[in-house]
C-alpha cells in the first residue's frame, strides 16, 4: 500500500499531554504549521490557555488517558470540530523515580495505567476514526527507557518498553487501513518532568546537554507529514545517549 505525505495544514491531530512539555511544544509547532490541533490533558487551565494562544484551529479537551469514556468523547469532539481525525500523538505520561524494591505495587499499577494502558486506549479508540479518514499516523511517546534499562525507574522502564512493543503490534494491525504507527524515544529533555535533574544526567552523552521539547516536536512533525515508508519503527532523539560507551582503553 502507498501512503501519501500529509501536508502540515491537512493534519487533524489529537495530542495527549498537550498542555505543556513535549506535547505542548508539538501542539505549538503543528498549529503554527496550520494543523488542526486538539490539546488533550488533565491540566485544564494550562491546556485552555495554550489552545487560546494558538488561534482558532486549536481546541482544548479534558482527557484522562486512563478513561475510555474520555477518549470516546474527545475523538467525537475532534471529529466534529475538524471534520475528521488523521493523526494522534499518544504522548501523555508520568515518571515514578523508584527502584523495583522501592516502587509500591499501587504506584506500579498507576504508572502502567497512564503510560501504557493510556497509549493502548488511544490506539483502540482512535484507529476507527483514522480508518474512516482514509488513513493517517500515530506517534507514541516511548523513551530511551524503552530501549535500555535505568536503575531506580522500574515502572517507567517497564511502561516504555511496553509502548515500544505495542507500537509494533499496532503497526501490523493497522497498516491495511493506511495507518502508520511509530514510536519516539527521547532522552533527557527539559520539561517539568525533568525539573531538578542536574547536568550529570547528560554529561556522558556525545551531545552532553538536555534536549529541548521543540527538538522532539520537530521529529514528530516529520514523522506525521513526511515519513511515508516508516511504520513500526523507533526514532531516537537523545543526543546520542544510547549510542554506546567509550571504553577506558
Ligand atoms: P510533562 O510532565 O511536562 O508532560 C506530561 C503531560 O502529560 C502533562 O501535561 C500531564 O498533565 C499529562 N498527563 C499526565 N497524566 C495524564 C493523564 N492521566 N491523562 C492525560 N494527560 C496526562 O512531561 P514531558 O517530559 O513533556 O513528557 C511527555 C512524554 O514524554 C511522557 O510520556 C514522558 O514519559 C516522555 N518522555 C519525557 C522525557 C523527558 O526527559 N522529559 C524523556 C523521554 C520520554
Amino acid at each position: 500500500m502507498t501512503v501519501n505525505t500529509i501536508a502540515p495544514d491537512a493534519l487533524k491531530v489529537l495530542i495527549t499531554g498537550g498542555a505543556r512539555g513535549i506535547g505542548g511544544a508539538t501542539a505549538r509547532l503543528l498549529a503554527e504549521a496550520g494543523a488542526h490541533v486538539m490539546i488533550a490533558d488533565v491540566l485544564d487551565k494550562e491546556g485552555k490557555a495554550l489552545a487560546a494562544a494558538l488561534g482558532d484551529k486549536a481546541v482544548y479537551h479534558h482527557l484522562d488517558v486512563t478513561r475510555e469514556a474520555d477518549w470516546r468523547a474527545a475523538v467525537k469532539a475532534a471529529t466534529k470540530a475538524f471534520g475528521g481525525l488523521n493523526a494522534l500523538f499518544n504522548n501523555a505520561g508520568i515518571a515514578d523515580f523508584a527502584s523495583v524494591e522501592a516502587c509500591s505495587p499501587d504506584a506500579f499499577r498507576k504508572l502502567i495505567d497512564i503510560n501504557l494502558t493510556g497509549v493502548f486506549l488511544g490506539l483502540h479508540v482512535c484507529a476507527p476514526a483514522l480508518r474512516e479518514a482514509g488513513g493517517g499516523v500515530i506517534v507514541n511517546t516511548s523513551s530511551t527507557a524503552g530501549l535500555q534499562g535505568y536503575g531506580g525507574l522500574a515502572a517507567y522502564v517497564a511502561s516504555k518498553w511496553g509502548v515500544r512493543g505495542l507500537t509494533k503490534a499496532a503497526a501490523l494491525d493497522l497498516a491495511d487501513g493506511g495507518i502508520r504507527v511509530v514510536s519516539v524515544h527521547p532522552g533527557p529533555i527539559t520539561t517539568p518532568m525533568t525539573e531538578g535533574m542536574g547536568n550529570e544526567v547528560v554529561a556522558t552523552q556525545p551531545l552532553p546537554r538536555f534536549g529541548e521539547a521543540k527538538e522532539v516536536a520537530r521529529m514528530v512533525r516529520f514523522l506525521m507529514t513526511e515519513a511515508t515508508f516508516s511504520t513500526g519503527s523507533e526514532f531516537v532523539i537523545d543526543g546520542g545517549a544510547v549510542t554506546g560507551q567509550v571504553l577506558p582503553l
